[in-house]
């Protein structure tokens, strides 16, 4: 049992906690339902991207999906071996390109045809030659939130089959580009597994006919992320089923698995830990209001995510529906609406379950609030992973102001 007491009193509120035998649970559980293939799981960063989690990833065996150079570098830093490490994204600049070749990745993620010419470029001025493999957008509905859905024609992410076709005959045939995996993604917490097998099997379909067609043999098939896990009460897809779903599509072909899973293995390992300052009412609500705030935990804001809440009162003090929001001066700013939960006093503890994914990574100084600390949990034992920032860390950067 973790002492939340103490950990408040030692590292301060707000705060946030990993359980790193959780992300180690999922982790396993995960790569154990991939077993009859060669398969990498590549962490993706984003979802919790300090140093300490890609690490522990890495020492499972994970490699490290990333979305941006910063993240190359992260998780380079944290000693992800570089050829498990894949760079996705649909906005790559010129130097994230260059640095990622250079870095001689596994593969670059490529989502449109202009970025494969350029990426084509680049590796010729520094005379390379570099491993890709295309985002196929096979236009599924995912049946998620749409601010999270990415795999239908009307999202940003990918290229259609034909183009991916094309792009597959150029870099085929290119001297600078080496095609070896085939990549789709069609969105975040999906709890539906018919989209995920349509999806694999119009993309093994694409690789089927890319071998007969051009002689092209691809070496790993990306499966994405996305896998949801619950919140509340909703059903989640069995990681043995979903694999299964997948490698059913595979047959007759020798593809190494690359899965990115983020929020499958860190959103349910993560805590976000906050005290109540007051509580308020009036003739329509009561509000519950915290140290905490969207600029800490953003997805209650962003996505009108929910987030369930462990309190440490009496269970059967219950008093009535509450909404529980933070300082920042937003009326979006809220981290559970509605919910039944009994009468606070100054100082109590809350606790928001499930923040271990999209949590500490979307936070912002906003309000010039700094940035919480994040702390370890790991056989009953703490420790700081990123201390709290402090004023001075926020205005470090900016330059005396020129009136
Ligand atoms: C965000 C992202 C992931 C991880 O998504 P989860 O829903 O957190 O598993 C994987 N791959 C790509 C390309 C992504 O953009």
């Amino acid at each position: 049992m973790i002492d939340y007491n103490q950990i408040a009193q030692k590292y301060g509120t707000p705060l946030y906690l990993y359980d790193f035998d959780h992300f180690t649970a999922q982790y396993e559980k995960l790569k154990d339902a991939f077993r009859a293939r060669k398969s990498i799981l590549a962490y993706a960063v984003k979802a919790s991207s300090n140093l300490s989690i890609i690490k522990h990833f890495a020492s499972l065996g994970a490699g490290a999906d990333c979305v941006s150079i910063g993240e190359v570098r992260r998780a380079l830093l944290a000693g992800v071996p570089k050829y498990k490490i894949i760079f996705s994204g649909v906005g790559k600049r010129d130097d994230e390109i260059a640095e990622a070749i250079c870095s001689d990745i596994l593969y670059i993620n490529v989502e449109s045809s202009a970025e494969l010419d350029r990426i084509e470029l680049i590796a010729k001025r520094v005379d390379r030659s570099v491993r890709i493999s295309i985002r196929v957008n096979p236009n599924i509905d995912p049946k998620t939130h749409p601010y999270i859905s990415t795999g239908l024609h009307s999202n940003k992410f990918g290229v259609d089959l034909d183009s991916a076709k094309r792009m597959y005959i150029q870099a085929n045939s290119s001297q600078h580009l080496e095609p070896v995996g085939i990549h789709f993604h069609i969105g975040s917490q999906l709890t539906e597994l018919e989209p995920i097998r349509d999806s694999a099997i119009i993309v093994a379909d694409l690789v089927r006919s890319l071998r007969s067609a051009i002689g092209l043999e691809l070496k790993f098939f990306d499966v994405g992320g996305g896998l949801g896990v619950q919140y509340s009460d909703e059903k989640i897809i069995d990681p043995v089923e979903y694999a299964q779903a997948i490698l059913s599509t595979l047959s007759g072909l020798d593809l190494t698995i690359i899965c990115e899973p983020g929020r499958f293995l860190s959103a349910n390992a993560g805590y976000f830990l906050t005290r109540v300052l007051y509580e308020k009412s009036n003739s329509d609500k009561r509000f519950i209001i915290v140290d905490g705030a969207m600029n800490d935990l953003l997805r209650p804001s962003l996505y009108g995510a929910y987030h369930s809440i462990t309190h440490f009162k009496e269970a059967d003090e219950k008093v009535g529906v509450a909404d529980v929001v933070g300082p920042v001066c937003e009326s979006g700013d809220f981290l559970a609406k509605d919910i039944e939960l009994p009468y606070f006093q100054h100082n109590d503890l809350i606790l928001i379950n499930s923040a271990g994914a999209y949590g500490f990574g979307m936070s912002s100084n906003y309000n010039t609030r700094n940035r919480c600390a994040e702390v370890a949990i790991s056989h009953g034992r703490d420790r700081l992973i990123r201390r709290r920032e402090s004023f001075d860390d926020q205005i470090a950067l900016e330059r005396e102001f020129i009136s």
